[in-house]
């Protein structure tokens, strides 16, 4: 497949997924909240990440900065159904004791510099800072979790062996912040509701006549 063809399947699969989820996702959080729910998101569902979002709301009365404050066994307990606490405490508290700056800084600089940035701090990968920049601050970031991946691979899109930062920097130099935050969050839904990652529902996917996945055809590859 040449670029010209690369683009154009991204394209028709992005079309695909709008019209099974018409709906944009709006997170709806302010920075600080979507840089700690993205943090405390790492390994786990969404619904935890979400419980023990409240849950440090709650314990800060709704000012999140002050966690570096608090005691650490209080912020262990709020955190623990996210599992992989003290990582994860550890990386709210150098990114929040840090946070006024930060944010400053990183309204202002590029997307690769951002990058950067939020990946200086400990625990905090590329993936996490794609999601935090797109969704906080609206810079053209394409950020690929274990949902995206799987599915753009079974997809066949991308030539066998790109790695994720490849990936995110093509749609990046190729494609607006726009369409590559709709494109991350409808295939992550895709993900979920057809490309699981046991017993994918190929035979209802929308993508199938699509999907490159060899296995799609296979007669237990239903709901
Ligand atoms: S056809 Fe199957 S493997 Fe391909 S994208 Fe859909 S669910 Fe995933």
């Amino acid at each position: 497949m040449d670029e010209k063809q690369l683009l154009e399947k991204i394209r028709e699969v992005a079309r695909r997924l709008r019209e099974r989820y018409p709906k944009a996702y709006r997170p709806g959080r302010t920075p600080v909240e979507q840089m700690v729910f993205t943090i405390l998101s790492q390994n786990t569902t969404d619904k935890n990440a979400e419980r023990c979002l409240e849950n440090l709301k709650e314990l800060t009365k709704g000012n999140l900065l002050k966690v570096p404050e608090l005691p650490r066994d209080k912020v262990l307990g709020a955190i623990r159904p996210c599992g992989m606490f003290n990582q994860k405490l550890e990386a709210l508290n150098s990114v929040l004791g840090d946070w006024e700056r930060l944010e400053k800084e990183l309204k202002k600089l590029s997307e690769k510099e951002a990058i950067k940035l939020l990946t200086s701090y400990p625990f905090v990968g590329s993936k996490t800072a794609r999601v935090v920049l797109t969704f906080a601050f609206g810079k053209n970031t394409f950020p690929i979790d274990t949902h995206c991946f799987r599915v753009l691979k079974r997809l066949g899109i991308f030539p066998e062996g790109w790695s994720r930062e490849k990936i995110s920097e093509f749609m990046e130099s190729h494609f607006d912040a726009e369409f590559n935050r709709r494109f991350h969050y409808d295939l992550i839904r895709l993900g979920r509701e057809f490309c699981r990652a046991r017993n994918p529902r190929c035979k209802e996917c929308p993508l199938r006549d699509l999907c490159s996945y060899p296995a799609k055809n296979s007669p237990d590859r239903g709901s």
